[in-house]
């Protein structure tokens, strides 16, 4: 860091995102990507406007989100688009949370709530999981501070039932709560059916996972009509064309093709539930993961030596070097023969080392 660096970024520690290698032949499953390409309809559109790319995108995102509000079932100006769900989530932080907010967040979940804490110089609080690794709703109730539950939890992928997200809702009248739901396409119920009965609540939501976008960067937050005026004028006051003019027709073309996504969730969860009992078989123990990706580790080998194995082997997984949790791993789920090679692999592994 320069002498120049603003001294209120003393205590700041980057956010680390998964690895993105360059390797080919890499069965890549580390990042809670889509393994499917983007709908062709998505492809079609963003194909049109890269000969208007002389032109500001629409800071309205008016088609995007008139689509995506009908599809939700809300009005179109109880939704805001951002880059990726990670800007919403930044903009949650900035506008809910201060000296006199702080913020509250399970100690494991999505790493980035407690960066954009430190960015902020914010006071936060991390609650410990429960032993089986879910969250207690009880821990937030009458937090008093700005509340980030992401749901299904990461890395975790264990989902918290909507009657429980309606109590800390309840019991927070004077507080934001923020539900991160990047995962909750994988068959779960999402709370944006509660934004207009709790005028605290902010869902925020993503195209990177079941949309197959992520490197579109397209996000949004579903809320009442009054949060995302706070929220958008935070992103006018940041950036009004966060959304570029691909993007946006993307992911249009993306909710005009619901058929292609819902295809696409059914087989994701079908490879879900086939690699778990699969590694079930050979000794594997794995939370009731709902997301993406399952966290799982194995009865007899560590999850670091697991996962260096396995990138010997050209698999990527993510390994998490943190207390309580060191010992497993999360892995995306893939194509089932990115799963069946996985799994050869594992075996592989298994016999060679015990
Ligand atoms: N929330 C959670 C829980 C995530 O795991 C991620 C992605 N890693 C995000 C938000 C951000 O995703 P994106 O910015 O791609 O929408």
């Amino acid at each position: 860091m320069s002498k120049y660096l603003s001294k209120r970024f003393d205590k700041l520690t980057p956010y680390i995102p998964g690895e993105q290698p360059k390797i080919s032949n890499l069965i890549k499953l580390n990042t809670n990507e889509s393994p499917f390409p983007p709908s062709p309809k998505a492809i079609a559109e963003a194909e049109i406007e890269l000969s208007r790319l002389n032109l500001y995108s629409d800071p309205e995102c008016t088609v995007l989100l008139k689509k995506l509000s009908e599809i939700l079932g809300v009005k179109e100006e109880q939704v805001i688009a951002t880059n990726g769900s990670d800007e919403i989530l930044n903009f949650a932080f900035m506008a809910y949370c201060d000296n006199n907010t702080g913020v509250v967040f399970p100690d494991i979940t999505y790493g980035f709530y407690k960066v954009f804490a430190e960015l902020y110089n914010l006071e936060y609080k991390e609650i410990p999981l429960k032993d089986d690794l879910s969250i207690d709703y009880r821990d937030y109730l009458n937090a008093g501070k700005t509340i980030f539950i992401a749901n299904p939890n990461a890395p975790t992928g264990i989902y918290l039932g909507l009657d429980k997200i309606e109590e800390i809702l309840k019991s927070n009248p004077d507080n934001i709560v923020v539900i991160d739901e990047a995962y909750v396409d994988f068959g779960n119920e999402s709370a944006v059916k509660l934004i207009n009965k709790y005028n605290n609540l902010l869902v925020t939501g993503t195209f990177s996972k079941s949309r197959s976008m992520a490197g579109a960067r397209l996000g949004f937050g579903v809320a009442s009509k009054e949060i995302i005026k706070d929220l958008q004028a935070i992103r006018y006051s940041t950036n009004p064309y966060n959304v570029n003019r691909m993007t946006l027709a993307a992911g249009y073309g993306v909710l005009c093709d619901e058929e292609y996504t819902k295809s696409n969730l059914k087989e994701v969860i079908y490879n879900r539930d086939y690699l778990s009992d699969e590694l079930k078989k050979l000794g594997f123990k794995m939370t009731d993961s709902t997301a993406n990706f399952i966290f799982t580790k194995h009865e007899k080998i560590s999850g670091e030596l697991l996962y260096n194995k396995l990138r010997e082997r050209n698999i990527l997984v993510r390994y998490f070097n943190k207390e309580k949790i060191s010992d497993y791993l999360r892995i995306t789920i893939g194509t089932k023969d990115e799963m069946d090679k996985l799994i050869k692999n594992i075996k592989e592994i298994i016999r060679e080392v015990l």
